[in-house]
């Protein structure tokens, strides 16, 4: 296990775009870092993007080297860029934040400070959202639904923004899922772990980069790989169904020999069309649900053994490639 550390905090920030909202950052980070009075590093993870991010963040590392520069050959998505990070950092200690100045540097502070009390990961928790509020509905349902079907604690609120000690980042590091979602397997790594509250500002700068199709496929990820409840589901239906089916079978029958009316008819008037019917649309229903969530955990399985690598380097600035990083260019 390499537990090396050149600098006592590494931060990671994932960049998709971010073109317009780097300057702000540098400043705000420059500012907060020096004020921690520690040796620190950022590494950026540029996660294909197809403005001028790459060229600014280069510009950066040649103004301060501590800030490092890990460059995707294509956009890899939020969480792969987070692991890549994470398998560069060499600081004693790991914060991971955005790079929207959402999650404001400032609060690193007391972050720092409770991992010097001997926390091993700070999460921060939203207190309130600076968000609209169809999202705002959105995410507070999905911690709350999270939160019943997962199998291991997840704390309700908490995103990705944290800081952890370098014990939870090897085990982070040697998990070789594919479909990650970090804030659940940081709650599952253990460790003793705390929250800090704090107002999650506006973006500071330019448009969201997870559209809904990224953000419901980060809600599944976390709920398939912390819960296997739908699967289980179908038993549960499946009883149920049976035990309707029974019921309604006796019924029949009943109807059948005693000749009584329901709903105006003898049963030899109406050969159980009607039971026919429904019966059929209500299983059909429940097979195809119960398929697609079977569905759901086959294609992560899929994606776990074809064995991929999870992310390709373009380019490193600052950066050693090590491991999993398929490079084509490093700095000279
Ligand atoms: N991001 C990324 N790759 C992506 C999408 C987003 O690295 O495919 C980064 C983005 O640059 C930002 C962070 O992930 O630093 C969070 O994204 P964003 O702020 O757009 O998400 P939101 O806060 O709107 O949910
Ligand atoms: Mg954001």
């Amino acid at each position: 296990m390499n537990f090396a550390k050149n600098c006592e905090l590494s931060l990671i920030i994932p960049c998709y775009n971010e073109a317009e909202v780097l300057p702000l950052l540098a400043t705000r980070l420059l500012k907060s870092l020096a004020a921690l009075n520690l040796s620190w590093e950022v590494i950026f993870v540029d996660d294909g993007s197809v403005d001028t991010t790459s060229q600014q963040l280069a510009a950066m590392h040649l103004a301060e080297p501590r800030f490092k520069v890990l460059s995707f050959s294509r956009n890899f998505g939020h969480q792969t860029a987070i692991y890549a990070g994470l398998s560069h950092a060499s600081g004693q200690w790991v914060g991971i934040m955005d790079a929207d100045l959402q999650d404001p540097p400032e609060i690193l502070s007391s972050c720092m400070e409770k991992l010097r009390e001997g926390y091993d990961v700070v999460y921060a928790v939203r207190r309130k959202r600076k968000e609209n509020l169809l999202k705002r509905i959105a995410y507070a349902l999905f911690y709350r639904i999270l939160k019943q079907v997962a199998e291991i604690d997840i704390p309700l609120d908490s995103g990705d923004f944290c800081v952890m000690s370098r014990p939870v980042v090897e085990v982070l590091r040697q998990l070789p899922e594919r479909n990650v979602f970090l804030r659940g397997l940081r709650a599952w790594t253990g460790f003793r772990q705390i929250g800090v509250e704090y107002e999650r500002e506006a973006r500071a700068a330019g448009e969201t980069k997870y559209p809904l199709k990224k953000l419901v496929r980060l809600a599944t990820d976390g709920i398939f790989a912390f819960s296997t409840l739908p699967l289980r589901l179908s038993i549960y239906l499946g009883l149920f169904v049976l035990l309707a089916s029974m019921g309604l079978g006796f019924f029949n029958i009943a109807w059948r020999i005693f000749g009584f009316r329901f709903m105006g008819h003898t049963a030899a008037e109406l050969p159980g069309w009607t039971t026919l019917v429904c019966g059929m649309l209500f299983l059909g229903g429940v097979q195809l649900l119960i398929l697609g969530c079977i569905g759901e955990y086959i294609g992560r399985i899929y994606s776990e053994v074809k064995q991929r690598p999870r992310w390709i380097v373009r380019e490193t600035l600052g950066l050693a490639p090590q491991g999993e990083d398929r490079v084509a260019r490093t700095e000279p």
